[in-house]
């Protein structure tokens, strides 16, 4: 677990990915006084930028509070593929929660993806959006019969997308695996541009951006507060968390771990090199990489994931990690020019069952939390600042349940 105190957003991440700052904040250095508001946002990466957004859109007044400079935590290590195909296949997440509650998941989790090209599309923000299919390709364990069976059961939970055989999607994409499924519905983003889109429009709107760190939490039923280190304290209707992988012990789950997980980004490639798409490309193994392409044309790949939340043993195997990722791109496209353009790593959030924290903090009635992690994470943020909205209306819903803070281990039901 890291530690909430003393994790900083170079913790969280070591060197630089492609991506890029947008439009410069309005961001008041601190409070001369206390303030109040409807809401006060704890975290200023695409997870409260999103709910930032949204609130301001919803009509609230909005403070968002950020200890450092707004999307240079996780956000600027992610590599932003908006995939509403979840970490946990659907045939696992069924043995997991029974078929309709995984479908539901399932389901919900395509609605955010185009939720949020929507959001974006309305609001004409540049961050480098693309819709974009996905290939899922068959990988170590998980073979043709197995991507047949999870292929079956999307159709079953009306998903759309395609099974293709080794010939056929050799022939198409130029992957020379046994399978994989190939599904519309996804998309790609530049996350910081991104976050920094998303925070502009609800400065616009009048949500203040206060750099200071939360040092405290109150929560009764009829108020909230959060006090900051210089001292001042933002009353609010409610509180929402959204700190990333440096969770307050308030927020307790046994469903959460950290990892680490590095990506590369080669120099720009000649177009004839990219798969068509170009789509997003992931392994269906445990063990897995995945890939995309930017704007420019380089191709981002990432994997190699380890069990430590250590930024030392992190950065110390980033050589190592490039590497290996170097060597698996020349395995998926031959063709393509092995040529570093960027090497990155960062602290990599996870749960169990592969599904966010979002919701109520158990005992704090106007505290609530926006932990979208995983390669989900940004997908998930998405939905959280929609349940999140509803929540502050004083809404529920019982599908909310699927993604609560308390929901019990499914290993130990
Ligand atoms: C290598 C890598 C690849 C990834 N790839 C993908 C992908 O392809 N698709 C995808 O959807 N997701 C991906 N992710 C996950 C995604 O990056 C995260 O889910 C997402 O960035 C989390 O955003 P956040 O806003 O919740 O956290 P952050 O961006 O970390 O923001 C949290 C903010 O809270 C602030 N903060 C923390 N504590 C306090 C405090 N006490 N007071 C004030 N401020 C505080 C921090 O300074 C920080 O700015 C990837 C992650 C990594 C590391």
């Amino acid at each position: 677990m890291l530690d909430p105190d003393s994790t900083r957003q170079d913790d969280l991440r070591s060197g630089r990915g492609p991506w890029l700052a947008g439009p410069p904040r309005t961001t008041s250095e601190g409070l001369d006084r206390d303030i109040r508001c409807d809401v006060v946002i704890v975290g200023g990466g695409i997870t409260g930028a999103l709910a930032a957004e949204h609130l301001t859109a919803r009509g609230l007044d909005v403070v968002l509070v950020d200890r450092e400079r707004e999307g240079f935590g996780s956000t600027a290590a992610s590599t932003a593929m908006l995939q509403w195909e979840i970490d946990l296949p659907l045939r696992r997440l069924t043995e997991l929660y029974g078929f309709k509650t995984a479908a539901d998941v399932y389901r919900r989790s395509f609605k955010a993806v185009e939720g949020l090209r929507e959001r974006i599309a309305q609001l004409a923000l540049g961050c480098a959006f693309f819709a974009r299919d996905t290939v899922y390709l068959a990988a170590g364990e998980v073979g043709p019969r197995e991507l047949r069976d999870e292929w079956s059961l999307r159709e079953k939970a009306g998903l759309p997308g395609t099974l293709l055989d080794h010939a056929t999607l050799l022939g198409a994409f130029g992957f020379d695996r046994a399978a994989a499924i190939v599904s519309p519905g996804s998309a790609e983003a530049d996350p910081l541009s991104l976050c920094h889109a998303l925070l502009h429009v609800a400065a616009g709107r009048g949500a203040r951006l206060i750099r200071d760190e939360a040092v405290a939490f109150d929560s009764t039923t009829a108020s909230a507060a959060v006090r900051l280190s210089g001292g001042r304290t933002i009353e609010a209707g409610h509180v929402v968390l959204a700190t990333g992988y440096v969770m307050p012990d308030c927020v307790d789950s046994d469903l959460h771990r950290v990892a680490s997980s590095w990506a590369i980004a080669t120099l720009p490639q000649a177009p004839q090199v990219l798969w068509p798409g170009p789509a997003l490309v992931w392994e269906a193994s445990e063990d897995y990489i995945y890939c995309r392409t930017t704007t420019d044309g380089r191709i981002v790949l990432g994997g190699e994931d380890e069990d430590t939340d250590d930024p030392d043993t992190r950065q110390s195997l980033g050589p190592e990690k490039t590497q290996a990722l170097l060597g698996k791109l020349r395995a998926l496209l031959p063709g393509a020019e092995p040529t570093l353009g960027h090497a990155w790593s960062g602290a990599f959030g996870q749960t169990v069952d592969g599904l966010p924290l979002i919701g109520r903090v158990p005992g704090r009635p106007r505290m609530l939390a926006a932990y979208g992690y995983g390669g989900n994470g940004i997908t998930f943020s998405f939905l959280a600042s929609r349940m999140i909205g509803a929540l502050v209306a004083g809404e529920d819903a019982p599908w909310f349940r699927h993604f609560a803070i308390d929901r019990p281990d499914p290993a130990k039901l």
